[in-house]
């Protein structure tokens, strides 16, 4: 049986259950608790301090710009923010932990008790928020397979860097639900300016916990929590695969071990890791180096009112305000850069619709010549200046998308001059029109008499149009076309 045909038929005895843990990189200037820098890369070891490298007798002192965005993301999430929280030591061993623990929260977290809507007008409960330090990386030197390494090499560079830990209740039914919440979840977190959302950059890394039940029953199963997972594809797949996996286990009367497991990318498989009971340990206690955290409720007050309009909001302004259907709508809010990109054609034309058109050429050519918007020379103003042409009827519209691309975009000419050099300035002399239109009945002397016969005309009329139409290159628009057409079959045909 093919992997799709496994999963349909195991889907029709099973229900998947989801949690996601989501690990966000705050968008900081520096680390959560020194000043060495927060920026992916660099050479190796250079962002490091006494701090970030866990030496004795150094004090952390948290980030103050770390925590705003925390209570941001919190917010934006409709969690509530607890007023007091606190740091906890996290014990474990591992060469890229240099202080041989991690500084996270554990019981008093920043916030608890939220919840996400999906675009589907399904939700999502997320069960708390905490800030916590990322961990250094290790460079499996001269590696095959990820462990397959003779020696490993360490970069602390991202040891102390910001993170939220964001964790869902199992509210999630499907690999496709898995997906879309991590895709709102991550336009959030960019809206609001607290993560970059870049995946490959690990910016954003998620670990998806999974169970089956029997279709219709309640009580969770036992679950595996995947780890390595950094892409939206993945996601999907990894789900896929603990499906048809932990299907099968359970048709041979066997049980699904809680552990937790690895996504292989070029296998795409999940293989075991560690099992749950190795890693309970991990003797937490409150860090006494740090306060407790206590806000005060006009901070949390301020940090909400420079919350931007979310997209769940975004998408609802677009339907009703500007008419756009749904699809369009969450195309322009998808890309933050497209979707002002539209704002402001919007603001000049006044006109959402043929905005929001013109934004969709502009980027199906950008994904045809595989550029960035900022790799071209296309602005606000040019594409205004095309839509203004267009309601005013100097230009037609279908001639002006064939002909005015690439140049609009890769040249810095005016449209003025660009529609002159194409000569797609529509004909407004109307004695020409005119001329021409007679012109043309002369060609058609049999259907301009069969224009006296009432029954016949609707047809005669969109049969001539469209003659008329090649006839003058979709050069006069239709509504002129139409008009004298009619004074003159009516004329001719007496
Ligand atoms: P841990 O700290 O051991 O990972 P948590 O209680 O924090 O445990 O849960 C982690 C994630 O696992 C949460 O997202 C939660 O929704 C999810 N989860 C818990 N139980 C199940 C289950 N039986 N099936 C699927 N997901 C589960
Ligand atoms: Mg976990
Ligand atoms: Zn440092």
């Amino acid at each position: 049986m093919t992997k799709k045909a496994l999963l349909e038929k195991y889907l029709k005895i099973y229900e998947p259950v989801i949690g996601l843990e989501v690990h966000a990189q705050l968008k900081t200037k520096s680390k959560l608790f020194c000043a060495c820098p927060n920026e992916f890369g660099g050479k190796p070891n250079s962002h490091v301090c006494p701090v970030c490298l866990g030496l004795p007798g150094v004090l952390p002192v948290l980030n103050e710009e770390a925590l705003n965005l925390s209570i941001k993301a919190a917010l934006a999430l409709n969690l509530e923010i607890n007023l007091n929280s606190k740091f906890d030591r996290k014990q474990y061993f591992y060469p890229d932990l240099p202080k041989g623990y991690q500084i996270s929260q554990y019981d008093k977290p920043i916030a608890e008790k939220g919840k996400i809507f999906l675009t589907e007008g399904k939700s999502v409960r997320i069960m708390r928020i905490h800030l916590e330090e990322d961990a250094g990386k290790l460079v499996h030197a001269g590696a095959e397979r990820l462990y397959g390494s003779e020696y490993s090499l360490v970069d602390y560079n991202r040891a102390g860097t910001p993170l939220i830990e964001i964790v869902s209740e199992p509210d999630i039914y499907s690999a496709e639900q898995a997906k879309a919440y991590v895709q709102e979840l991550r336009l959030i977190l960019l809206y609001t300016g607290v993560c970059d959302g870049n995946l490959e950059e690990g910016s954003l890394r998620c670990d998806v916990n999974i169970s089956l039940r029997k279709l219709g029953t309640e009580k969770l199963g036992t679950r595996a929590e995947i780890k390595n997972i950094n892409s939206f594809r993945s996601i999907e797949k990894a789900i896929q695969y603990e499906i048809v996996r932990q299907a099968e286990l359970l048709e041979e009367g066997q049980s699904v071990v809680q552990e937790t497991r690895l996504w292989l990318e070029e296998k795409e498989e999940t293989s075991p890791m560690r099992k749950k009971e190795d890693l309970n340990d991990y003797r937490y206690f409150p860090d006494p180096d740090l306060r407790e955290v206590s806000l005060r409720k006009e901070k949390i007050e301020l940090l909400k009112r420079e919350l931007p309009v979310l997209p769940a909001e975004k998408r609802t302004v677009y339907r009703e305000e500007y008419n756009l259907n749904k699809e369009e709508a969450s195309i322009l809010v998808a890309d933050p850069e497209r979707g002002r990109l539209f704002e402001e054609v919007l603001e000049l034309t006044k006109n959402p619709k043929k905005s929001a058109n013109w934004v969709s050429y502009v980027y199906a050519y950008l994904k045809e010549n595989k550029k960035e918007l900022s790799q071209t020379k296309v602005t606000v103003e040019k594409i205004a200046q095309i839509i203004r042409l267009i309601q005013e009827q100097v230009i037609n519209e279908s001639a002006a998308k064939e002909h005015l691309f690439p140049d609009i975009m890769e040249t810095e000419e005016s449209i003025e001059k660009l529609c002159t050099a194409k000569d797609l300035k529509q004909i407004t002399d109307l004695d020409f029109i005119r001329k021409e239109i007679k012109q043309l009945l002369e060609e058609f002397p049999e259907q301009t008499q069969e224009f006296k016969i009432k029954e016949k005309q609707k047809k005669l009329l969109s049969f001539l149009m469209g003659k008329a139409i090649v006839k003058f290159k979709s050069k006069v628009s239709p509504q002129t076309i139409k008009e004298i057409l009619e004074k003159t079959l009516d004329r001719e045909s007496k």
